[in-house]
């Protein structure tokens, strides 16, 4: 892969005839299988929707293109999941942050790089074919931002971890069946020693999910409670106590590559905005692509989602020779979030009285977007990220 231009690409690269023939194929697949309708917003309409998709891609084996064969993937490089995105983001497929997301995206990740065979053997294969949906149960009313101040506590009794407390905005934990979740199982000489990353099954006894309404009117994430639940001491990933470490891979899965088909989809999204620009016409009749104000916004916003981009396949390339993405995956999360802000923004401007319709998918995007700067780590985080480990600046305090 090299970067230069292949026309008509939606990524800047210069594929080799496999990989060109593999695009193909992928082209091919998703012209004839990507849903057309609109992806659900909510309720079970959601997740059947979700999960239909993931098992369509899944029986074809589209499903973990980059993961390890044995688990279910590909085993294919890097690489061909990038030409996957861009050729999904080109078809139209869905890219809403679905049910299946935190398995795809961080869980299964997460797994493959520190779980044990008998944990890989039996969840990866069921994130893949949409049999699981996974949660994230990271946050609590008293730790978001600062992670390592988590209290949900878990003693050990014989071989079962107990757990008491409480975490919130775990984004679908009402329709999960597993969760991704951090536990205080002592308290070291650091805050982050004594955290326990472990599988929590959420139909064990003692769990209670409740929904929270959010701006756009769905119940997309839950404040969950845990009362005595009992969690098998073989569900735990890494060791006892050693979940930051954990944890931290999970993150960097989360901020790394866990948005890659959003920031691949995002470059398409500014060219039909441009097209659209060109369409339209002032009060005048003049089509606002010929307005300098509208032009500027445009071009601005095709410039970034361009560089994002290019930023995006710069970590993807340094992945291909680590198995984690590095500290940089905070510049791309940070500099993307915002954009995608911007981006809806001016998609519902571009749209006038129209963009504005309850209901509009556009109103949706835009009020959902509120939360693409808090989630994954807020941006001030993001900031301190890129400040202490990419740049090296001493720490704030
Ligand atoms: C849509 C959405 C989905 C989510 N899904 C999940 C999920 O599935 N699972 C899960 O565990 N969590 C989830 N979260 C929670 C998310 O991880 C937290 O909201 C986030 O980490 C921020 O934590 P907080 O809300 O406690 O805010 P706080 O940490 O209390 O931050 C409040 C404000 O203070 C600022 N701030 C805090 N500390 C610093 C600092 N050191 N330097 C500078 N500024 C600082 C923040 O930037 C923010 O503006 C989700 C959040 C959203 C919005």
């Amino acid at each position: 892969m090299s970067n230069s231009a292949e026309p008509g690409a939606l990524l800047d690269l210069t594929l080799t005839a496999g990989e060109r023939a593999f695009r193909d194929e992928v082209a091919t697949w998703l012209a004839e299988n990507a849903p057309r309708e609109r992806r659900p917003y909510d309720g079970r309409a959601m997740v059947e929707f979700d999960r239909a998709w993931q098992r369509r891609q899944f029986d074809a084996g589209w499903a973990g293109i980059s993961w390890p064969a044995e688990y279910g993937g590909r085993g294919l490089s890097l690489v061909q999941q990038v030409i996957w995105y861009s050729e999904y983001a080109r078809a139209g497929a869905p890219t809403e942050t679905g049910v299946c997301f935190v398995g795809n995206a961080h869980a299964g990740p997460t797994l493959i790089a520190c779980a044990d065979e008998q944990l890989k053997q039996r969840h990866l294969p069921a994130i893949l074919s949409g049999e699981e949906i996974w949660c994230q149960g990271f946050s609590e009313p008293g730790a978001g931002s600062d992670l390592a101040g988590l209290s949900t506590r878990a003693a050990v009794d014989g071989d079962h971890l107990v757990v008491n407390g409480q975490k919130i905005w775990t984004s679908y934990a009402h329709h999960a069946q597993q969760q991704e979740l951090l536990v205080r199982t002592s308290t070291g000489a650091r805050r982050q020693d004594g955290i326990t990353w472990v599988v929590c099954p959420m139909d064990t006894p003692g769990i209670e999910a409740r929904p929270i309404t959010t701006i756009t009117g769905h119940d997309d994430f839950c404040a969950v409670f845990y009362d005595d639940v009992r969690i098998p001491l073989s569900n735990v990933v890494g060791t006892i106590d050693d979940g930051w470490r954990v944890a931290m891979s999970t993150l960097s899965f989360e901020r790394g590559t866990g948005f890659l088909p959003e920031q691949v989809e995002l470059v398409a999204r500014v060219d039909e905005l441009v097209e659209l620009a060109r369409t339209r016409t002032d009060r005048a009749g003049r089509t606002l692509i010929c307005d300098a104000g509208w032009a500027e916004r445009l071009a601005t916003a095709r410039a970034e989602a361009h560089a994002v981009l290019a930023m995006t396949l710069a970590v993807v390339s340094r992945n291909a020779r680590s198995t984690l993405p590095g500290p940089e995956a905070s510049m791309v999360r940070l500099l993307f979030s915002q954009l995608q802000q911007r981006v809806s923004a001016l998609a519902v401007d571009l749209r006038g009285l129209e963009g504005l319709q309850e209901g509009s998918p556009w109103v949706h995007d835009y009020l959902y977007l509120f939360a693409t700067t808090i989630a994954a780590g807020t941006k001030d985080v993001q900031r301190s990220i890129v400040a202490e480990r990419v740049l090296g600046l001493p720490r704030g305090r």
